[in-house]
């Protein structure tokens, strides 16, 4: 991990970091016991309320790095916000309060909301009258309560933006601008993300001041056990290839990368009629449509799911038995972030990659190259 451009290795336990007996019994209950890279960086820093920006890849812990001290921020007795964390999707913020909620099981009196649309505004009014002390909210519904004078922002001390690259890249700059101006007592901003895109920068520009660095390289720390391959094919030969890797190595729970939504809808279709079950997710989705998907991938009855980066990222989706690069990604980072669905929980992960063209051939031996990653040629 670095620290403001500094490599640090911090092997930290929870139990040296001075948390309230509530909190260490909630993380015990879990089996939490050492910090991970990110949240060892990131907690000391947040309870001292400085600014942070934090970059780590998925599944690096980053919601607890800023929940934990959030929740540790948080009176019990308090009837105002305090803490308020926004996240670009509706699912993503479940997910946030649901892991908050958690920490919170043993400190009564610490009460999350979570605000996102799609949802009846009248039953999150009522919810905003039982006075949380911490909010979830999706930028677009927080505004809509803003307007209404349903929730007032005056006493929030720490805003977190998670994926904020995400976020940023939605479109959500003018909310999230907007947002910060109406809070006047704020006293530390919290930017976590898989990748720092220009946007984000610009938001720490204008909103932190000396914000502590926090990266955690997707490729020293965290790698998980990944056999990655490569085959060769032509174009029209994919989805074949596809249908006879998934057979041959007996894979239930598979997602498939596409580089377009185009060829996700295509693949999905190609696939149902080779009587694979299989469905698609991708940011043209209305929101109902991609919890469904995703929860059939999560409850098993999904054998392949296909998705584009942007649609896959930030969901608690991991443990796939192999991820298929059906298309090589344009970005490195987007690799790193595929291949990351696999190998976890100690299970040995696989990555296969079909390769169609010289151009493909050449991005991913730069991504290996990159890396440091062994891709192996599997020939036929
Ligand atoms: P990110 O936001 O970086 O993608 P999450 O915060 O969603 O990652 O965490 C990924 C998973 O890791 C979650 O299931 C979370 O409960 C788990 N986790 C968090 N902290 C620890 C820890 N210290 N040890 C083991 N697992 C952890
Ligand atoms: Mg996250």
């Amino acid at each position: 991990m670095e620290i403001n451009g500094t490599t640090v290795e911090l092997d930290l336990r929870y139990s040296e970091m001075n948390l309230s007996p509530g909190l260490m019994r909630a993380l015990s209950e879990k089996g939490f016991t050492l910090a991970t890279p990110v949240q060892a960086g990131a907690i000391p820093c947040f309870k001292d309320w400085k600014d942070v920006i934090a970059k780590a890849p998925t599944g690096s812990g980053k919601t607890f790095a800023f929940g934990i001290p959030m929740v540790e921020h948080t009176d019990p007795q308090g009837l105002d916000v305090t803490g308020l964390i926004l996240a670009p999707t509706r699912e993503l913020a479940m997910q946030i309060q649901d892991e908050l909620r958690q920490l919170c099981a043993f400190l009564p009196g610490i009460r999350v909301a979570c605000l996102y649309g799609g949802q009846p505004i009248e039953r999150q009014i009522n919810l905003l009258k039982k006075r949380p002390q911490i909010v979830v909210a999706t930028p677009g519904r927080l505004m809509d309560h803003m307007k209404r004078r349903t929730v007032r922002l005056h006493k929030v001390e720490t805003v977190v933006l998670d994926e904020a690259d995400r976020m940023l890249d939605m479109g959500f700059i003018k909310d999230v601008t907007h947002i910060l101006k109406q809070i006047p007592n704020r006293r530390n901003l919290g930017m976590f993300s898989a990748t720092i895109s220009r946007e984000v920068m610009d938001i720490s520009w204008v909103y932190q001041r000396d914000p502590v660095e926090i990266v955690v390289r997707p490729i020293q720390e965290n790698r998980p056990k990944i056999s990655q391959y490569r085959l060769k094919v032509d174009l029209g030969g994919k989805v074949d290839l596809l249908v006879s890797i998934l057979e041959k190595e007996k894979l239930d729970r598979v997602i498939v990368f596409c580089n377009t939504k185009n060829n996700t809808d295509r693949i999905t279709g190609l696939l149902r009629m080779r009587h694979i079950s299989a469905q698609c997710i991708h940011g043209d989705l209305g929101q109902k449509v991609r919890e469904q998907v995703l929860t059939a991938f999560r409850k098993g009855e999904l054998r392949v799911l296909v998705a584009t980066d942007v649609a896959a990222r930030g969901l608690d989706i991991d443990d796939v038995d192999a991820v298929i690069n059906y298309d090589i990604p344009e970005e490195g980072e987007y690799y790193v972030h595929r291949i990351g669905r696999t190998g976890r929980a100690k299970h040995q992960g696989a990555a296969y990659n079909l390769i169609s063209s010289v151009t493909e051939d050449i991005r991913l031996d730069e991504i290996a190259r990159n890396n440091k990653f062994e891709i192996k040629p599997i020939t036929r």
